[in-house]
Parts: C-alpha cells; sequence; structure tokens
C-alpha cells in the first residue's frame, strides 16, 4: 500500500477473514496528542486515523519517541487524547477499561515478589471479586496455555525473565479480552527468549482470536508476528503507510526463511528510512 493522504481512514482488516465478523475492536479518529509541561509543549501524535479489525495482529513501528506508545497508552485509557475519539468495543476506552475490555503487558513484567505466580495472575480477578473456585480455574487455564504448568507455586523470583513475562502475559488473558495490548513486551529479553515467546504469543493469539496491539522497535519482530504493521513517521507521530503481511498462517521458524518475509522487512525499512531520512530509526 503506497503512503496515502493521512487524513484517509486507515482500516486494518485482514483478520477479520479469520472472525467472519469484521467488526472493528480499536476505531481512532482525528486523535491529536499534545502533551503540556509548564512552558514546554510536546505534539506526541497529529491526526491519528485508524479502524484496527477483531482478530487482527497490529504492530505499531516507528523512530524512538514518535509516539507508538503514546498511541498504545491512549487506546488502554492509561492517557487522554487532546482531540478526537477512540472506541473500544463501541464503547470510550474509558468505559472499556472499566469493562475489562483488555488487557495489557508492559515492557517489565510488573509482577508481585511476594505473591506466587498463580496468586499474580489471579490478582485482578481477585480486585473483581470473582469467587476463588473460578480465579483458580482461569489461573490454571491460562498458566497452562503460556506452559506454566508446573510453576503455579513458585515465586516470580524464581522464574527467568521470559517466564516472568509470560506470567504477566497469562494474567493480562485471565480475564479473556477481546483485546491485548503489549508494550515492547519482548524488548528486555535475549534473542532466543524472544524469538520463543513470538511462537508463544501467535499460538496464544490463534487459540484465543483476541485482538493484539503490539509496540515493538524490532522490524522482523514486526513483520514475523503481525497481520499488519502500522508504520509511523518521527514526531509529531503520523501513520505514513499501512503494510498488509500476507506471510502464511501459521507462522513458524520456517517463516523466517521465506523470501516473502525478508521482502517484508525490506519494505517497512525503507518506508521507515523515506520518511526519516537524516533521523535515525531504532531498527534492529
Ligand atoms: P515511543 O513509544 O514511540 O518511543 P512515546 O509515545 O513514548 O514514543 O513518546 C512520544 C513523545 O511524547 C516523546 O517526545 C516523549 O518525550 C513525549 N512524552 C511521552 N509521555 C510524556 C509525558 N507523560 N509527558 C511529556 N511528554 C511525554
Amino acid at each position: 500500500m503506497a503512503a496515502r493522504t493521512l487524513s484517509a481512514r486507515r482500516r486494518v482488516s485482514d483478520a477479520s477473514d479469520r472472525s467472519g465478523t469484521g467488526s472493528s475492536v480499536v476505531s481512532i479518529s482525528a486523535v491529536h496528542k499534545v502533551f503540556s509541561d509548564g512552558d514546554q509543549r510536546t505534539v506526541a501524535l497529529e491526526g491519528i486515523d485508524l479502524d484496527i479489525a477483531r482478530g487482527a495482529f497490529v504492530s505499531l513501528i516507528g523512530p524512538s519517541g514518535c509516539g507508538k506508545s503514546t498511541l498504545l497508552r491512549l487506546i488502554g485509557d492509561l492517557t487522554q487524547a487532546t482531540t478526537g475519539t477512540i472506541t473500544v468495543n463501541g464503547k470510550t476506552a474509558h468505559l472499556a477499561r472499566l469493562a475489562r475490555d483488555y488487557g495489557i503487558v508492559f515492557q517489565a513484567p510488573v509482577l508481585f515478589d511476594w505473591r506466587t505466580v498463580e496468586r499474580n495472575v489471579e490478582l485482578p480477578l481477585e480486585l473483581e471479586r470473582l469467587p476463588q473456585a473460578e480465579r483458580q480455574r482461569r489461573a490454571s487455564e491460562m498458566l497452562a496455555l503460556m506452559e506454566l504448568g508446573g510453576f503455579e507455586r513458585h515465586y516470580p523470583w524464581q522464574l527467568s525473565g521470559g517466564m516472568q513475562q509470560r506470567v504477566a502475559i497469562a494474567r493480562a488473558l485471565s480475564f479473556e479480552p477481546a483485546l491485548l495490548l503489549m508494550d515492547e513486551p519482548f524488548g528486555a529479553l535475549d534473542e532466543m527468549s524472544r524469538e520463543r515467546l513470538n511462537l508463544e504469543l501467535l499460538r496464544i493469539w490463534q487459540k484465543t482470536g483476541t485482538t493484539v496491539v503490539f509496540v515493538t522497535h524490532s522490524i522482523p519482530e514486526a513483520v514475523f508476528l503481525s497481520t499488519e504493521v502500522v508504520v509511523m513517521s518521527r514526531r509529531p507521530g503520523r501513520i505514513v503507510d499501512i503494510i498488509k503481511v500476507d506471510l502464511a498462517q501459521p507462522r513458524n521458524d520456517l517463516t523466517r526463511e521465506d523470501p516473502r518475509y525478508f521482502e517484508l522487512v525490506t519494505r517497512v525499512r525503507e518506508t521507515l528510512r523515506r520518511r526519516d531520512t537524516p533521523q535515525t530509526t531504532d531498527s534492529t
């Protein structure tokens, strides 16, 4: 897809084929975000229009500071748009958060060291006052999904970084959210752990049918995981292109050797370079 007028409505759509619904989980319209701090005014995002269809796996990629995390945080109601509207499952982002329509995973797993793995996953369910049996059932189901069966009674400090992040993902999934928001969740991990978790995440995405919005600074990771890669310009962040990733599903280790995979990685890289010369991107 060539770069289109920035005001054009952008629809991330292909995964709607999987669910057959075609409805948008996220709808962003004319969003601007300005941070004001005393005299300082930072225009972080400008003119963002984006629809994300149910079942899509969408990565946000762009130069450091272009507003990827801000956009994710706006969807997650962790910050508010200066102007423009955002709906999640047809509600405001705020109401969607109250309705637990999404789970969020950050780069650091944010686990409580004094709680076992199982009780970390149960925490949001406790806050919702779900009965104990139901909490345990869901926690054990999600931990099994993340291949952490047998580690329920361990404490976070007894696990590797990759395992801790899997616990955080299990916790985010415990509500069976329609939407999973992930902000560089594997950024702190070594390459091997990251590749393994990429595969696990795809397996879960396929199994649960959840929609994923994923922030990364790694072009190969974005291409490997996504149904669409949203390419953003340097600050103020705008969407400059949405690249559809037409690699076969399910993806596996062979995907990384597919010539089409290399073509798409090159295409994303060139789009970033074209839009951001002379600034360097934080691509890997
Ligand atoms: P990215 O995730 O693409 O690296 P961010 O969304 O974190 O970028 O930040 C976009 C811009 O907004 C940056 O210039 C950053 O300094 C600024 N910014 C982010 N959060 C705040 C904040 N709470 N207050 C002021 N400026 C912020």
